[in-house]
């Protein structure tokens, strides 16, 4: 048994995310930093800082509000 881990874009519910796939917020394909950790902190740690670095390679943005998506971050709205 494990834990599953995934960044989710927080803009993932505005309308103008939901377009064609490849075309739209990243969760909305959830091709978001994702992974499964073991059921113990130091994994869920450890697995939580691997995400947001990965994140931060791949071009998400993470705010006061939380994680936005590459597409969001460069989509106005
Ligand atoms: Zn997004």
């Amino acid at each position: 048994m494990g834990t599953w881990i995934e960044i989710r874009c927080e803009n993932r519910t505005a309308a103008t995310t939901d377009s064609d796939p490849g075309n739209r917020c990243w969760s909305h394909d959830n091709a978001g930093p994702m992974g499964e950790a073991s059921d113990n902190r130091a994994s869920l740690i450890q697995m939580v800082r691997g995400l947001e670095d990965e994140a931060r390679e791949t071009g998400w943005v993470k705010t006061r509000k939380g994680w936005f998506c590459p597409f969001c971050t460069s989509s106005p709205g």
